[in-house]
């Protein structure tokens, strides 16, 4: 299989791999059976992936990375994400991939000086804060409750969210709050850098989950109770923060997608490495036609939800906001992913749910792709918003001979009319 990666791509994407197989899968194979691993540990995967010269590809030189293009890089998250240690390893892991990404694109030179250089670096840890315990903000953002109010040259913060990845462990919130109630959400919103140790910022819990056991992060709940933070901790301007916001996603929506794209194609690698050593039924279990079958559909549908996420990457990387092609790859490939590692699960029997394996870590891990980043729901209402775009009346000429069918078209015609009030802030 071949896309039309470049040569650099192509190649760093070889170096991530030779490091997946000769460093992190063995370790990955040592820690098996539920152990999270230390601090330490990860420091020595970072020093085996700057060896090889594939640390923080992403970033710029400048702050500490290796200064590839976006679209080049992108090959490295699926090499990566074929183990939970490998994004960790080559500092392309989430949150703070995204957060990083924030930072470089609307960080003032205080805030790159003070967090980004030390995040790529792996000294700090960061987490984004924006969704938030019901009523408020979740698939719809704009019911955004948590409030920051200017008083003197500080910022004021109230509010509570939760499922804040990485929150506990976290250096630096990036927090999303309502600075103008006098205008929509969208427009009125701004995002705060608040470290972690302010005063007023209350770990709650970290919420119960599913997955994400052998990294071990935390998804936390956490108040902010009058937290005060200096005016210049305000990111980029004043009520851009769901601007921001979205430039954050767009990418990371992809490199999500490659991560769990690596996941699933490691998990059909152990399934078929499994079905081939195995008897059952007169032969290897690998020349069951009904189990080929099913792998060959979840080969082919990685296939092509890889050959779209680049498509989606390429745009981006040609200036696009791509929210439509976007929006198709996230749909995609969480439903492609979670289907390939359910049916690795399946074929590996009760090695599949053990912990020997890490099938099971990833089948529990895979399920939040579903919703995390915008829920499939929706990235549908995008696409099918799009889909419902510029129709062509002419096609029913042939049924308005015989009268005009108004009982299918609402009063003005428009089939997003029903929309037109929302934004999409997924
Ligand atoms: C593992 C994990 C990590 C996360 N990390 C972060 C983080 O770091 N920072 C952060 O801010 N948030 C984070 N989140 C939260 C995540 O972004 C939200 O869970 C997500 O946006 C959905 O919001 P919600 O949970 O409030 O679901 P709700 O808004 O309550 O929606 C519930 C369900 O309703 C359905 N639905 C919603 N809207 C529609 C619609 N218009 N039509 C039909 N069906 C619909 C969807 O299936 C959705 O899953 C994380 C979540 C998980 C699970």
């Amino acid at each position: 299989m071949r896309y039309d990666d470049s040569e650099r791509a192509r190649e760093l994407a070889r170096r991530a791999r030779t490091l997946m197989d000769e460093v992190v899968l063995p370790l990955e194979r040592e820690l098996a059976g539920g152990v999270s691993v230390s601090e330490g540990t990860v420091a020595e995967l970072r020093a085996a992936a700057r060896d090889r010269d594939v640390y923080a590809p992403q970033l710029p030189a400048k702050y500490g990375g290796m200064g590839v293009d976006f679209r080049d890089a992108l090959p490295v998250f699926e090499e990566a994400g074929r183990s939970p240690l490998g994004p960790v390893a080559m500092r392309v892991d989430a949150p703070d991939e995204g957060n990083m990404h924030l930072l470089e694109l609307a960080g003032n030179e205080l805030q790159k000086e003070t967090y980004l250089e030390p995040l790529v670096a792996g000294g700090l840890r960061s987490g984004f804060s924006m969704t938030e315990p019901m009523q408020g903000a979740g698939s719809d953002p704009k019911l955004i409750e948590t409030t920051a109010r200017k008083e003197g040259d500080e910022w004021v913060i109230d509010g509570h969210k939760w499922w804040t990845t990485q929150g506990i462990e976290a250096d630096v919130l990036f927090v999303l709050a309502r600075t103008n109630e006098d205008v929509h959400p969208y427009e009125g919103c701004s995002i705060f850098v608040v470290p972690t140790e302010a005063d007023g910022v209350e770990i709650v819990r970290n919420v119960p989950h599913i997955g994400g056991i052998t990294r071990g992060v935390s998804h936390a709940e956490i108040l902010y109770d009058g937290v005060r933070v200096p005016e210049e901790h305000l990111l980029g301007e004043r009520d851009r923060g769901f601007v921001y916001a979205q430039e954050r996603l767009g990418p990371a929506r992809l490199t999500h997608c490659m991560r769990y794209s690596g996941m699933a194609r490691r998990a059909l690698e152990i399934a078929k490495v499994y079905l081939n050593a195995r008897d059952g039924f007169g032969s290897r279990l690998s020349a069951k036609q009904s189990l080929r079958h099913r792998i060959a559909d979840a080969e082919t549908r990685l296939h092509v939800a890889r050959t779209a996420i680049r498509d989606a990457a390429d745009r981006i990387s040609a200036g696009e906001q791509a929210r439509v092609p976007v929006s198709m790859c996230k749909v995609f490939a969480a439903s492609a992913v979670q289907d390939a590692i359910d049916l690795a699960v399946q074929c590996c029997g009760a090695n599949g749910i053990g912990r020997d394996l890490p099938l099971s870590e990833f089948y529990g891990t895979v399920r939040q792709f579903r919703i995390v980043d915008g829920a499939d729901e929706v990235h549908r209402r995008v696409i099918a918003r799009h889909a419902f775009e510029d129709l062509e009346e002419a096609e029913l000429e042939p049924l308005t001979r015989f009268g005009d069918p108004v009982g299918m078209r609402g009063e003005s015609g428009d089939p997003n009319e029903v929309n037109e009030a929302e934004f999409v802030a997924e």
